[in-house]
């Protein structure tokens, strides 16, 4: 038997190599490979050799048959013209697995070929918000180990984010923070490049009433409505409450600025009709949130179901903040009726 204790601890040393990877890819001269996927979304090298990392270490810790279920798949890779991305990809993975060969790296992106007909798997999202990787802003690594249709184990490494809030944003930090939550034991904070020094526990600094309250929102504008945005900030305003500018930053760092309490609320409004969230955008972040002492749940206010497949088919859009605002702000999205949008 492994207890989430210990399968914490594993996604945690998982993801710090895969931030490892990721930084090493960040700083290499030239150009980051990449790819447009069919959705029209870019996959890089990074994507590929964080999921190479984690599948390894997993079914090295696990066995063969670890369930995975990734965003990513050595499909393409294996094509004969990507070459160069597959070459690239072997050598971002050997800076922690020096003697991986090409069929062992895209066996272990295979790892996480499975699928969501379980009790029980994990979910990795390799690279969440790849725009802002190449970018070189915020992105995270999300391991997020799902049981009955919750996440009860939620790992987010954020390569760029540092720990101290005075920090902007938008610039990459040179240690990068991890995040680990597991049902019941609250939040933990290390530092990326030192994933084994004492972690911190984290206790949310709950929102000072007098303080204007802080969104975060997407940095991409097709990922969550802005037009919608204004009228819930609008609508907030006049209820009383002083609402900040939003602030945008790519990925489930999001989640995790909302856990430390540096955010107030991470709001997602559906741009698209028919949109379905994908498991790996959330699973990680939703329980990361919640260990921090905030409310995660859909534009509705329905608690999210993972066990619908890879898409989060009975919810729409995401609130998360703490108990009071979070019930405001979906008030505000009932009265405006953006739900039934
Ligand atoms: P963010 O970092 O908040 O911009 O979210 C990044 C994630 O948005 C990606 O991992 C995609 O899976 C997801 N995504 C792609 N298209 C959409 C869309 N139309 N609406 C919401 N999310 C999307
Ligand atoms: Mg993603």
């Amino acid at each position: 038997m492994t207890t989430h204790a210990q399968l914490a601890e594993l996604a945690r040393d998982a993801v710090a190599q895969a931030c490892y990877v990721c930084r090493q890819v960040q700083r290499a001269q030239g150009e980051i490979l990449r790819l447009i996927k069919d959705d029209n979304s870019p996959v890089s090298v990074a994507d590929f050799a964080s999921q190479a990392i984690i599948g390894h270490a997993l079914r090295g810790a696990l066995g063969k048959d670890v369930i995975l279920v990734g965003e990513e798949d050595s499909a393409t890779l294996r094509k004969d013209e990507s070459s160069p991305l597959r070459d690239a990809v072997l050598a971002a993975v050997r800076e922690v697995w020096p003697d991986c060969t090409e069929d062992d790296m895209l066996g272990a992106i295979d790892v996480g070929a499975g699928d969501t007909h379980h009790q029980a798997f994990w979910t990795l999202d390799p690279v969440d918000g790849t725009k802002g990787f190449l970018r070189n802003q915020q992105y995270a690594i999300a391991l997020a180990f799902v049981e009955r249709g919750a996440p009860v184990i939620g790992v987010l490494g954020c390569p760029n984010l540092a720990r101290d809030f005075s920090a902007p944003l938008d610039e990459p930090d040179p240690h990068g923070t991890i995040y680990v939550a597991a049902r019941g034991t609250g939040l933990w904070e290390y530092p990326a490049d030192k994933p084994h020094e004492k972690g911190t526990e984290i206790k949310r600094v709950v929102h000072e009433r007098d303080q204007p309250v802080s969104i975060c929102a997407s940095v991409e504008k097709a990922h969550s409505s802005e037009p919608a945005m204004d009228r819930v900030i609008e609508h907030l305003r006049e209820q009383g409450v002083a609402i900040a500018e939003p602030t945008r930053l790519d990925s489930q760092a999001k989640y995790a600025v909302v856990a430390r309490g540096q955010g107030d609320a991470y709001i997602r409004l559906p741009t698209k009709k028919g949109y379905v969230e994908r498991i790996w955008d959330h699973a990680a972040g939703t329980i990361v949130a919640s260990e921090g002492g905030a409310f995660v749940t859909d534009i509705f206010g329905h608690v999210l179901d993972f066990s619908t497949g890879r898409g989060l088919e009975k919810n729409k859009g995401i609130v998360c903040a703490p108990a009071r605002l979070h019930g405001m702000i979906i008030e505000a999205i009932q009265s405006l009726e953006l739900h039934r949008a």
